[in-house]
């Protein structure tokens, strides 16, 4: 099939000092020439080389813009069409003029993630490696941009495929016993059947243990500070917020569409809400009682609860602890450098498995060891290990999730002694759902819903 030309301003990561205007499509390279003024027609270049000269306005033949030109000939580009992209330094007012000219003379303004679906379209990449791409324009630290690139180089479709491919054996197996019943294996066919749905079933299981952190790299760790009045809260949100680079973002096409404060603690997204005012509560369970504002704590993924070094255990600090139960917590003991009055046994005891820190915010104490202990919640040995595959996005998640249902169905089936053949069904059904993950089993509609959720020029 035969796509338009599309073009769209789309801006490296890293924000350098360049726009980038792309093109993609059958005429990108005719279109780029109409308005290009250099050594060379660009169509007479060779592909996958960079070209100086000018940008102009065909109609007045005035210079728009001193630009550098990429000319790359399909297929081996990102969409697989000729790509061209021009390079422009002046800034936003004459990246947009360029873009202008280009639509003038034959391109269509690109939808939100429309090279990027051009790349599934024409077989350049599988479905979980195009939500790659978007956790990686979204991706808040490194950390999690080597998720998403470890995805988009497609670790996980070929976990997945290696699943199916198990899967597809074990229904060959099943079809050879249902065609020979004569055939008397049936005992031993239902070792194997078991034994290698059991390894699919946990290797879907390992996958889903992933998900907690792939999420929380993708997403940022909902953070929420609690204390008393006048304990450190809001020093210690500056704090963090001047200390550390602090992410804004603002996520295009969701239904949050807010500036979101993130930062970057070693490594970990923190994302400072701010849902129903919480951000930074003093008298939450004054305001609500123990039990509710228990349930609005339990959004967050972290809770930083301060107390305050200088004075005793207060009966609201035991309330504080008593709404945070088995919730993932740090307990940060502030104002160190003043005198002792709180009985820091108590404190351990009252805070279980969570780690207790003291810090003095004002003369900047302690704030390494907080963050080290941030980094630790959520970076255990082995989950950080390189070669890990991550699961982070929620659509994989919740295929997984029903995939790690049909197998178990499955599998209690053949433990129920049922006829082999209704475990045929949920193993079809197994291999269905991780199909939907790459993409082999999905509807038109998911797949423009899913690339309307771009940026622009991606
Ligand atoms: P919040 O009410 O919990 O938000 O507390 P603030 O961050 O507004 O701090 C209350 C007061 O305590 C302010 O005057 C801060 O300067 C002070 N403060 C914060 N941290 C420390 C600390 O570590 N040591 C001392 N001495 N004062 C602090
Ligand atoms: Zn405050």
């Amino acid at each position: 099939m035969e796509y338009e030309t599309i073009a769209a301003i789309s801006t490296p990561m890293g924000e350098g000092a360049i726009s980038i205007v792309r093109l993609s499509g059958s005429k990108a390279i005719d279109i780029a020439d109409r308005l290009y003024r250099g050594k060379a027609s660009l169509k007479d270049v060779k592909t996958h080389t960079i070209h100086y000269g000018k940008m102009i306005d065909p109609k007045t033949d005035e210079t728009i813009e001193e630009v550098m030109v990429s000319v790359m000939r399909g297929p081996k580009t990102f969409t697989r069409e000729d790509v061209v992209e021009i390079n422009c330094h002046g800034g936003l007012v004459s990246v947009n003029r360029v873009l202008e000219l280009v639509l003038e003379v034959g391109a269509v303004l690109a939808e939100p993630g429309e090279f990027t679906k051009r790349a599934f379209l024409n077989g350049r990449i599988d479905l979980s490696q195009a939500e790659a791409v978007m956790d990686l324009i979204r991706a808040k630290t490194d950390r999690a941009m080597n998720v998403a690139m470890g995805q988009m180089e497609g670790r996980l479709s070929r976990l997945i495929q290696s699943l199916r491919q198990t899967l597809l054996e074990i229904i060959a197996q099943v079809e050879v016993n249902i065609d020979y019943p004569e055939y008397d294996a049936e005992e031993m066919t239902n070792r194997m059947l078991k034994e290698k749905a059991g390894y699919v079933q946990n290797k879907i299981k390992d996958l889903l243990t992933t998900a907690k952190q792939g999420k929380i790299l993708r997403e940022g760790l909902s953070t929420v500070i609690i204390g008393r009045p006048n304990v450190g809260k809001s020093s210690l949100l500056n704090n963090l917020i001047h200390e550390n680079k602090a992410i804004v973002t603002d996520i295009p096409g969701t239904t949050r569409d807010v500036i979101e404060e993130y930062v970057n603690i070693r490594g970990v997204p923190l994302k400072l809400i701010d849902t129903a005012g919480i951000r930074e509560t003093e008298d939450i369970v004054e305001r609500m009682g123990v039990e509710r504002s228990r349930q609005v704590l339990n959004k967050a993924d972290l809770i930083l609860l301060l107390l305050n070094y200088n004075e005793e255990l207060q009966p609201e600090d035991i309330q504080l602890f008593e709404a945070i139960q088995g919730m993932d917590a740090i307990i940060v003991v502030n104002k160190t450098d003043l005198e002792r009055k709180i009985s820091l046994d108590k404190v351990r005891t009252l805070a279980g498995q969570s780690k207790v820190i003291t810090t003095s915010l004002l003369k900047e104490e302690g704030i390494d060891e907080l963050e080290e202990a941030v980094r630790d919640l959520f970076f255990e040995q082995g989950i950080e290990s390189q070669d890990m595959t991550y699961v982070s996005n929620s659509r994989h998640i919740s295929l997984l999730n029903q995939a790690s249902h049909a197998i178990g169905d499955a599998i209690s089936s053949i433990d129920d002694g049922m006829p082999v053949d209704m475990a045929q069904i949920d193993i079809r059904r197994t291999w269905e759902i991780l199909g939907e993950i790459i993409g082999d089993t999905v509807s038109d509609s998911l797949i423009d819903q899913l690339f309307s959720q771009f940026c622009l020029g991606k």
